[in-house]
């Protein structure tokens, strides 16, 4: 702590957003390129080097927050981006994509602003690749052992990373044409550019994990086969089914899955498709889901010109406090937040809501109409309670051309014959059964990540992947690893 009362004297202050007019009309990420080193320094003198650090408790990689703050506030970079990598193989993807639990843990958030941490790791990283302090780490001598990652999400690269680090011959098999897992088709550009995927995968393949992609494992290859090809096989293919939406008119033309809409725009960006045969531009959009996908295609479709964009979200509009009672801190709380998509939806108007917010709160879907060629052109809707139980005379019409469904994933996609071939026992909510060491019913055979844990988030997956390497190391050598395990199977974020 090189100041001791910086949290007195210094507000908090995070990397400023470039201005709405200016960000809409390109895909780049929303913060202003350069802004955040120069503020960072005093941020990071805010920490308070607490004695029980309560950040580091609701970070499931165990970062060594109060560490790395107190580095950058004594602008030794290359001793932060070690403490940093010491816990997290990917900070610049969480650095840019964490809702940061650790911030809603922060101890100085219990009557104050908490410490812009976040922004703080993500400073550190990218710092370290302009300075080399990320160079790629291969082992010393190899294992004599092989492994198989399915799947190449923050998960499958986490565990890849670390196995390979330790000696064993890894390849890492993805059904896409391209390695990122949702980074690299579910999120979209303006919230992580893509640059900072390809770099991290350069470094894996310096390092010597091989990539196998557009290989739908299941399918292009016979799971059993990888079994005995492999000493170990890790399953990371995440939680991809996605909900459905069982109401009149769902058959309609122009209603599809958000994870139908937001990888063709990640396609443009790759510069696959000149432009998304599903665009927004010039439709009226209604996005059926209030979590951040659904706040996805809300930035995806202002930035395609919709005509107008509604967010609707079965929950009641959260506070903008935290509830004490029901999620007292150190909890991360249900709040009323405004994202980078809310504020460009709500700053152009693009938002028919009567503040301009484009979420209605409370809003159930009824049914959807369509005209004569059965294309989608309205959503009818009603206000539901706390209980989800319809308020009478609350019926009400959206004009809709484009409905996206944001519903959530119920759990790994069966489509590929994956479980099926290895027989892999699921639990009853769909994802993979796995023991207090990440093994499958399966011999040889682990399964981490959302496939596993159910839908959740990229700081979970690394710490997934980081643990389920542990496991595996253990499973090929003599029972014993040096690799750290960050969480357990079953362990879940801290709640009241
Ligand atoms: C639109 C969207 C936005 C999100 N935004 C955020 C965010 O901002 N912050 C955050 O923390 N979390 C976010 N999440 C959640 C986060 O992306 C996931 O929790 C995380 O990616 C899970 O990682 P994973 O590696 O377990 O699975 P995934 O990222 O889903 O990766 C699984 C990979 O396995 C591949 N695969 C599946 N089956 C096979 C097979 N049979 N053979 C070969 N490959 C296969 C898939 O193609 C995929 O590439 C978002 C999720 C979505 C859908
Ligand atoms: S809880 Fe907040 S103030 Fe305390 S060590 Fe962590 S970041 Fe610093």
């Amino acid at each position: 702590m090189a100041d001791p009362k910086g949290f007195l004297t210094t507000p908090r202050q995070e990397w400023p957003r470039r201005p709405v007019a200016e960000r809409v009309h390109d895909w780049n990420e929303v913060q202003v390129p350069g802004a955040l080193l120069p503020i960072v320094g005093p941020q990071a003198d805010r920490c308070m080097d607490c004695g029980v650090p309560f950040c580091h408790e609701a970070c499931p990689l165990g970062n060594l927050i109060p560490e790395w703050n107190d580095l950058v506030s004594r602008e030794d970079w290359r001793a932060a981006a070690d403490r940093l990598h010491a816990t997290n193989n990917f900070p610049e993807f969480t650095g840019r994509l964490c809702p940061a639990p650790c911030e809603a843990g922060c101890v100085l958030a219990i009557n104050q602003p908490a410490v812009t941490i976040k922004n703080v790791e993500c400073a550190i990283a990218d710092r370290a690749w302009e300075q080399g302090f990320a160079p790629p780490a291969p082992p010393d001598r190899l294992s004599g052992r092989t492994v198989a990652v399915i799947g190449s999400g923050p998960t499958g690269l986490a565990a890849a990373q670390q196995l390979t680090r330790a000696g064993h011959t890894v390849a890492v098999y993805e059904r896409d044409d391209r390695i990122g897992g949702l980074m690299r088709y579910g999120i979209p550009e303006f919230k992580m550019e893509k640059r900072h995927l390809e770099r991290r995968v350069e470094q894996m393949r310096a390092e010597g994990t091989k990539f196998r992609t557009s290989t739908t494992v299941g399918r292009d290859v016979e799971a059993a086969e990888l079994r005995t090809r492999y000493d170990a096989v890790v399953i990371a293919t995440g939680a991809t089914a996605w909900r459905e939406l069982t109401v009149p008119g769902r058959g309609l033309t122009g209603i599809h899955q958000a994870m139908e809409y937001l990888p063709l725009a990640n396609r443009v960006c790759e510069g696959d498709l000149e432009s998304s045969p599903l665009s927004a531009a010039g439709r009226h959009v209604v996005i059926v889901g209030g979590g951040d996908t659904g706040a996805d295609c809300l930035g995806t479709a202002v930035r395609e010109g919709a005509a107008s964009v509604t967010q609707l979200d079965i929950y009641g509009r959260p506070g903008a406090e935290r509830d004490e009672d029901a999620e007292p801190w150190p909890t991360y709380p249900k709040l009323y937040r405004l994202s980078a998509a809310h504020e460009e939806a709500r700053d152009l108007r693009t938002a028919p809501a009567a503040d301009a917010d484009a979420r209605l709160f409370a809003a159930s879907t009824l049914r959807f109409t369509g005209d004569a060629d059965g294309h989608v052109r309205s959503l009818h809707l009603v206000e539901v309670d706390a209980g989800r139980r319809p308020v009478p005379g609350t019926e009400r019409t959206l004009p809709a051309d484009l409905v996206l469904l944001a519903l959530g994933f119920s759990g790994p996609d069966q489509g590929d014959g994956l479980i099926a071939q290895l027989r892999l026992e699921l639990e009853p909510r769909g994802t993979i059964a796995r023991d207090a060491g990440f093994a499958t019913n399966a011999p040889g055979v682990f399964a981490a990540g959302d496939a596993a844990r159910g839908q959740s988030l990229i700081v979970w997956a690394i710490a997934e992947g980081r643990a389920v390497a542990a496991a595996v190391d253990r499973h090929l050598t003599d029972g014993t690893t040096r690799l750290p395990a960050p969480i357990r199977p079953y362990d879940r974020p801290m709640t009241a």
